[in-house]
Formats: C-alpha cells, structure tokens, sequence
C-alpha cells in the first residue's frame, strides 16, 4: 500500500550522514511512498528543504553503501513490479549507465581529456573563464538556475529535474563547455557518478543519444518549482552537440567467481561499501585491507568526504564480522604493500568486489600485473545483478527497460 506521508525533513536533505545504518534507515522511510505516489510525484523539485517525494538515496546507492539489488528487493516485497516500476525503472537508470560505460570505457577517458582542454581553454579566455566563474557561483542572473548553482555548492545534491534544466541552461543557453559542467557537478556532488554524471550530461547535449537534446523551458520549470522559479531568456532551440565517432561496445570482461574455500586477503574500496554481501559464502577471509580516497579523484571535498566516512563505517561493520581491518589511503595501496599484507595473513590471494569504470578500477588495472609479478592473485567479483544487467546495456534505455522483468525473475525477484 503506498501511503503519502510529510516530505523529508530539512536534515535529510542537506545531511548526509555517511553510514549504512542510515541508508537503511532512509530506504525503510521511503518504502510507503516508493509505488503510486513516486510515480506521479518524482519529477516535482519543492526545494531542499522538502525532498519527501523521492528517496535521497544516490550518495548510498552510489557507494554501495547499499545495492540496487536490496533496494529493489525491498520494493519488490511491498508491491508488484507494475505497482512501483517508475521507481525500479529509475533505480535501473543507474545501472544501465553503470553498463553502458563499462562497455565503452573509451568514453570516460574522453571525458577526462575534454575537461582538461577546456580548462586549458578558460584558462587562456578571460571571457569564457568570466563566464564559468558567474555560472558556477549563481550569478548569471538567470532564475532557478542561479539557486541551483548555489543549493549544489552548499548541500552537495539536486534534484534529478534541476540537473537536467541546470546543464541545459549551461550547455543551450550560456553556451558553455558541456564537459566543464558534468565537471562543476562532479566536484560538488555527493553522488559524483563517472557513469551517471557524465553520460546524463552527454544525453542532455545530444552526444549520447545522437541528435536527442533536453531543452529546458520555463513553463516546465515553473510548473514543476510549485512557480518558485520562472527564468526568462532560455534558449529555445537546443541543437545537438557532435563529436568524432565512438569507439563499438566491447563486450565485458569476464568475472569468474572464486572458488568456495579460497583462503583470500579481502579489499574493499568506495566502489562497493558492502562488500561482504558481494562475494561468495565459504570462503576464507583472513583479514580486509580497506582502501579509502585520493587526492586526485575527480570529484570534491564534500565526496571525499563522504567517502572517508562511509569507509570507516565499512571498516567497523568488517571488524564485527570478525576480520582485522588495514584502512589504506589509494596512494599507499602499492603492490608491494598489499603483497606483504597478503603473505603476513598467509596468502597470496586477493579478492575484491569488482569496480567500474573509474579511478578505482584503474588502480586494480595497474595493480594485477604488478601483484602477479610478486606471485600474488587479484580476483574482481562481480555483483550477480551487474551480471545480470550489464550486457543489455549494449544499446539504448528502452530495449534495456523491455528486459527488467525477465532479469528480475533470474534474481529471484519479481
Ligand atoms: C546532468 C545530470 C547529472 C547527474 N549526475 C549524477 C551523479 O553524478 N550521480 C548519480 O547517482 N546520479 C546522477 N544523476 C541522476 C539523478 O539525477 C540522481 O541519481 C537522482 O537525482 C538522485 O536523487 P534520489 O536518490 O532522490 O533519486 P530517486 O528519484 O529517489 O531515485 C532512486 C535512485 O535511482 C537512481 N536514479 C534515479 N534517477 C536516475 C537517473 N536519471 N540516472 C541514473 N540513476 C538514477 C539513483 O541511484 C537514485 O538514488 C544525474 C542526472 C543528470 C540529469
């Protein structure tokens, strides 16, 4: 039964505080009103101060402080897939893009390339840096669009509707950088995503889906601000961006799961913060070298931030599973350290969920051959629900969408 109850307190919205306890207790506040009432209230932005008509959930989701698998499993015991599959659809948003970039990794390098030519650019254009600098501190004047720019500054989360009315405004009406907007949000926001942020701001620039842009109208805004914000000036046309050709999809790699018994030195790491539930029962874990954040990740403070609790969380829930904890900042994991941790716990296995495309993955990259050379093992395991999704993310959402029933059912869930 979905029952409509008062939105959020001001407290959720613009605190975050990094645990799992808390994601669990926020899934279990957003569960009565996850089926009929998301479905017609969702795209509606009240404010920071009122978000109860969506589940405030990204920052956990994205840590996997919790999994799309639990959240769509609680849903699923409330209500019948017909009865909240807005919500599950929009939880699956994530994952497809989750998908799509990990078959495409080409896509997030060129990302990273773009930002830093355009840095480059706005640092030798005083006007376009002007520009940037107005837009990024609310002051181009533009309604709505300056509150948002400050609302993300200042609680590090928007709403999924002012993200895309924001990098549409950016992008169609001051006609700026696309690839210095998705980097504006990934400094600030909580949930910096290198797939959702990224792919979201191509799909607005009409790069992701080629030729398909979102343009942002102020009708659409006012209506869905409860009239908050009516800017004026928007652009009203919104012609794709283009780019070179992308790269084909690849197909993924393969994940082969570890044997029951395998005697292992798990790492854990921000792409998976629940990562006893991401592996195996039965196997024999010796202790858990946790890896926390580094200065050059590509996302903010308010992230790392984040991240560095939502770690040391983990690093309690492991220790009261009954394994000794080693928390390492991602510069100091080195092989030759993770080596010499694996042999004094009396292994040469490491196991770790496995990470997307993304900083942390490029450390696993770099890490298995040196690990190898130093007779040590690394073993991603992949989550049975990216397994089961992921390939599907070969093409576009709607193909996607048609096989969420059928892939729900292998997980045992719908
Ligand atoms: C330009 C732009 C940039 C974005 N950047 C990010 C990002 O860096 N990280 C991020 O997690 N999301 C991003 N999103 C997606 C979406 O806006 C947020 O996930 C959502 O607003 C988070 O709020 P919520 O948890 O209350 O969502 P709810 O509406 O309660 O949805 C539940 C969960 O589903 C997932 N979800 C919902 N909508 C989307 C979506 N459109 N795309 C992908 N996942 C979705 C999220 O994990 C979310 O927590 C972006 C969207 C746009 C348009």
């Amino acid at each position: 039964m979905d029952t409509p109850i008062e939105p959020n307190s001001a407290a959720q919205s613009r605190d975050f505080p990094p645990s799992r306890a808390e994601a669990l207790r926020r899934l279990d506040a957003f569960l009565p009103r996850a089926g009929r009432h998301y479905a017609n209230e969702r795209n509606a932005d009240h404010g920071p101060e009122r978000r109860g008509n969506v589940s405030v959930l990204s920052p956990y989701l994205r840590h996997r402080l919790l999994g799309e698998q639990e959240v769509v499993a609680s849903v699923l015991q409330r209500y019948r897939l017909e009865q909240a599959d807005k919500f599950v659809q929009e939880v699956l948003w994530r994952t497809y893009w989750k998908g799509w970039l990990e078959l495409r990794p080409a896509v997030w390098a060129r990302y990273l390339e773009t930002v830093e030519s355009d840095r480059t650019r706005s640092r030798k254009d005083i006007a376009l840096r002007a520009n940037i600098e107005a837009a990024e501190g609310g002051r181009t004047g533009i309604e709505g669009f300056d509150d948002w720019a400050r609302e993300l500054v200042d609680t590090g989360y928007l709403h999924n509707h002012a993200r895309m009315w924001f990098a549409s405004i950016w992008i169609f009406t001051l006609r700026l950088p696309w690839a210095l907007g998705a980097d504006f949000f990934a400094r600030h926001l909580l949930d910096a995503d290198p797939a959702s942020n990224t792919l979201s701001w191509r799909w607005v620039a009409g790069l992701q889906t080629a030729g398909k842009t979102y343009l942002a109208r102020a009708d659409n805004i006012a209506r869905y601000t409860d009239g908050r914000f009516t800017p004026r000036g928007l652009a009203d046309t919104a012609e794709a961006l283009v780019e070179p050709p992308l790269p084909a999809a690849s197909t993924l790699a393969l994940r082969p799961q570890p044997a029951a018994d395998t005697r292992a030195l798990l790492l854990a790491h921000p792409e998976d913060l629940d990562p006893l539930s991401a592996l195996p029962a039965g196997l024999d874990l010796r202790a858990a070298v946790l890896i926390t954040s580094a200065a050059d990740w590509p996302w903010g403070d308010r992230a790392r931030a984040f991240v560095d609790g939502a770690c040391a969380d983990t690093g309690q829930r492991l220790q009261q599973a009954g394994l000794a904890v080693q928390a390492l900042g991602a510069e100091a994991a080195t092989a030759d350290a993770l080596a010499d941790l694996a042999a004094a716990h009396g292994t040469d296995a490491l196991l770790t969920p496995d990470a997307p495309v993304g900083p942390i993955s490029d450390l696993l990259n770099r890490l298995a051959p040196q690990l190898q050379a130093r007779g040590v093992s690394l073993t991603r395991v992949r989550r049975d629900w990216d397994s089961q999704f992921w390939p599907f993310a070969n093409r576009g959402f709607f193909p996607f969408r048609e096989r969420i029933p059928k892939q729900l059912r292998a997980l045992g869930l719908g």
